[in-house]
């Protein structure tokens, strides 16, 4: 069972970054709107996420860490609509079967916290614990015991910049929530409650939230809505497209296509623009399940959804110039 952990950790965690992203989709799942987190050494010594969610109850400590063991869904009809961003059950017990991992979580309305600990895929009895709310998750030495995956780690600071792309995906799309991150004890984003706008600003910076366009377009059950970089943007960096379908980060080669089809229409603009779209539909129509780590989706009539992207798009862009 240790064995088939840690084969199905090289499916979800491929970097401390990707950890990171399981932990968070977590917290958000658990209702958090305030999630702390801590790296050393890239990620890859140490990861803590801290978060206010609704908590684990004692009893179910030990099984949040055993594969396959989700509260998310309940049976195959949920998984066509899942809206929640885990639903596999295998997050946490993957990165417990190749780190040290520990859980403490006082359960919302528990009179206290408990805490347990995975050691080489072992998870101890439950220890009391002092935790005030939420949901405490470390992650330490992650591959210490997968010594071929922790050659193939980068250095620390690149291994960072992955945590990075992870934090900003969450705090761009969810300007709702107070987010802070640290690294080697220093702090490196602190960010509040504020409209997508001033998220925009805080996480792309002015220059790009004072000049980006903004647009709001709906077609039945399509609508799309965001940031798009203007043409007299400067820099248009290969890592600033963000696009989140029902809230999730994707890279999707039918969006990329369509937001340029766009731009070099109109602006006869040939480069790659900044933006930041979120994109919504029926969740009937797209399929989110295509792999754990993979940013990808298949929308079910893609042909429609490009349609309907570059006509977005297209209408805002020419309303600039006129
Ligand atoms: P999944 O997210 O696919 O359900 P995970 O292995 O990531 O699977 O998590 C297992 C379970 O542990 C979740 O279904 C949830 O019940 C619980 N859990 C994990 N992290 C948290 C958290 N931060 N707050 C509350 N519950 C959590
Ligand atoms: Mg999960």
């Amino acid at each position: 069972d240790h064995l088939i952990n840690q084969i199905a950790a090289g499916e979800v965690v491929e970097r401390p970054a990707s950890a990171l992203k399981e932990l968070l989709e977590n917290s958000l799942d658990a209702g958090a709107d305030s999630l702390s987190v801590d790296l050393a050494e890239g990620g890859s010594k140490l990861i803590r996420l801290t978060d206010n969610g609704e908590g684990i109850a004692r009893d179910e400590l030990a099984l949040a860490l055993a594969r396959h063991a989700t509260s998310k869904i309940a049976s195959l009809e949920d998984l066509m609509r899942v809206r929640s961003l885990g639903f596999r059950g295998e997050g946490l017990a993957s990165i417990a079967s190749v780190s040290l991992l520990s859980l403490t979580s006082r359960f919302a309305g528990a009179d206290g916290a408990w805490r347990v600990e995975a050691d080489n895929g072992r998870v101890g009895d439950p220890e009391p614990a002092a935790l005030m709310a939420g949901t405490v998750v470390e992650v330490r030495d992650l591959f210490f015991n997968v010594p071929a995956r922790r050659r193939f780690l980068k250095t620390a600071s690149t291994e960072y910049a992955h945590c990075d792309d992870v934090f900003k995906r969450v705090a761009l799309s969810r300007p709702d929530l107070a987010l802070m991150m640290s690294h080697n004890g220093k702090a490196q984003w602190r960010l509040k409650p504020e409209t997508p706008a001033a998220r925009v600003a805080a996480v792309l910076g002015e220059e790009f939230a004072a000049s980006a366009l903004a647009l709001d377009e709906r077609a039945g059950m399509l609508r799309v809505w965001g940031f798009a970089g203007s043409p007299t943007q400067s820099r248009a960096s290969r890592d600033a497209q963000f696009c989140f379908v029902n809230g999730r980060f994707v890279r999707d080669k039918v969006v990329a296509h369509a937001v340029r089809e766009a731009y070099r229409d109109v602006l006869h603009l040939e480069r790659q623009p900044l933006y930041v779209l979120f994109v919504e539909l029926d969740p009937e129509t797209v399929d989110v399940n295509v792999h754990p780590t993979k940013t990808e989706v298949r929308f079910r009539d893609s042909q429609t959804v490009h349609r309907f992207l570059f006509h977005a798009l297209h209408k805002a862009l020419a309303q600039t110039r006129a």
